[in-house]
Order: structure tokens, then sequence, then C-alpha cells
């Protein structure tokens, strides 16, 4: 089961995608399209909408581990990982094979 914030956010991204999609086809209705130009463009936005939001609280709830070799970008975000798993990722991001400082 998932956590109270996670399923918060998954009910704000669902809410936040239907609405767009909705002011969408609202918007379009009055160019009077057919009706399946109209449901696939609200459904497109809507699916948009549900994909940024989406990324958008990972990106808000993820921890982010980066390599300590300057210049390398190498980079680990997880979430909703337990405290072993998060310390094993900690030590990935800290030792990895190769450093890409070319850059
Ligand atoms: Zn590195």
């Amino acid at each position: 089961m998932l956590p109270l914030a996670a399923r918060i956010g998954s009910v704000v991204s669902a809410g936040n995608s239907i609405a767009f999609g909705s002011v969408t086809a609202w918007r379009l209705h009055s160019y009077h399209l057919p009706v399946s130009l109209l449901l696939s463009c609200a459904l497109c936005c809507a699916f948009v909408m549900l994909k940024a939001t989406d990324r958008a609280l990972f990106l808000w709830s993820a921890s982010t581990y980066r390599c300590t070799v300057p210049g390398c970008a190498f980079t680990v975000r997880t979430q909703r990982v337990s405290a072993g798993e998060r310390r094993r990722w900690q030590e990935t991001a800290a030792d990895h094979p190769a450093h890409d400082t070319a850059r």
C-alpha cells in the first residue's frame, strides 16, 4: 500500500489531468469539431498533464544521490525505498565504476 503522501499525489495528479482535459474539450467545443477529434485532443492533453504532474511529484519527493567526483554527472534518484536500499544507492553513487568527467 502506498504512503498517504503518494496516494494524495495520485489523486491530485488524476484530478489535475481530468480538469485540464475537460477544459481543453470545453474550449475546443465552440469550434464545432468532430467528436472524435475533440475527444482525442482532450485525452491527449489529459495524458500529457498526467505525465507532467507525475514527473513533477516524482522530482519533488525523490531522493537524489550524486557522484562526489568533480565533473562527474552520475546521478541516482530513488523514491519510496527502505533505509538499507537507500544506503546501497548512496554507496553506488559514491563508488561507481566509470566516472564521466569528459564534459
Ligand atoms: Zn562518478
